[in-house]
């Protein structure tokens, strides 16, 4: 039996979802229990890779990744520099089910903080440079259905196309 967690995950068509999240100011013990409960969700969920914080309906630019072996806790990134293109299958947690073709940068090079506020740079390539601006995406209430080039998504289970303008509609109906 698993519990429930006390943070739900946002669906598309939820408004904080499309808001542009408040940098952290301050690193403190409630910032920590914010990364420690957006992991808890991502765990809770064995199929994800990252979350960022609005997910979990805070419009706090926190994300917490832990993907292919690595784990990056990133609070205010930006990006500094992009690489090449790559055009690939992605998901979000906030969308289960389905998968989208979305042209991305190859390689990012971006700064962030770190849990004690301590700023950090770092550069990563291929899947793990696509998490990455998945969830930057998502503190600037960008979702992957907004870059998503081809008519439709894929449903994973039946690997069906699902009309595009669909999942278009769910994020307009309550967002001006
Ligand atoms: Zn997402």
């Amino acid at each position: 039996m698993f519990t429930l967690s006390k943070y739900k995950i946002f669906l598309f068509g939820t408004e904080i979802l499309r808001e542009k999240s408040k940098p952290v100011t301050v690193f403190n013990k409630k910032l920590h229990a914010l990364l420690d409960n957006l992991y808890h969700v991502l765990y809770e969920r064995g199929n994800g890779a990252a979350i960022a914080a609005p997910q979990i309906g805070i419009a706090k630019r926190v994300i917490a990744i832990d993907y292919l072996g690595e784990k990056l806790e990133l609070i205010n990134p930006e990006i500094l520099a992009k690489q090449g293109t790559s055009y690939e299958y992605e998901g979000c947690l906030s969308l289960p089910g389905f998968v989208g073709k979305v042209r991305r940068a190859e390689t990012v090079s971006i700064r962030f903080r770190d849990r004690y506020g301590i700023e950090q740079t770092l550069t990563r390539s291929k899947e793990m440079a696509r998490c990455i601006q998945h969830e930057i995406d998502h503190l600037e209430g960008i979702l992957y259905t907004d870059l998503v080039e081809e008519s439709f998504l894929i449903e994973e289970d039946t690997e069906q196309e699902k009309p595009l303008s669909f999942f278009q509609e769910i994020t307009a109906i309550k967002n001006k």
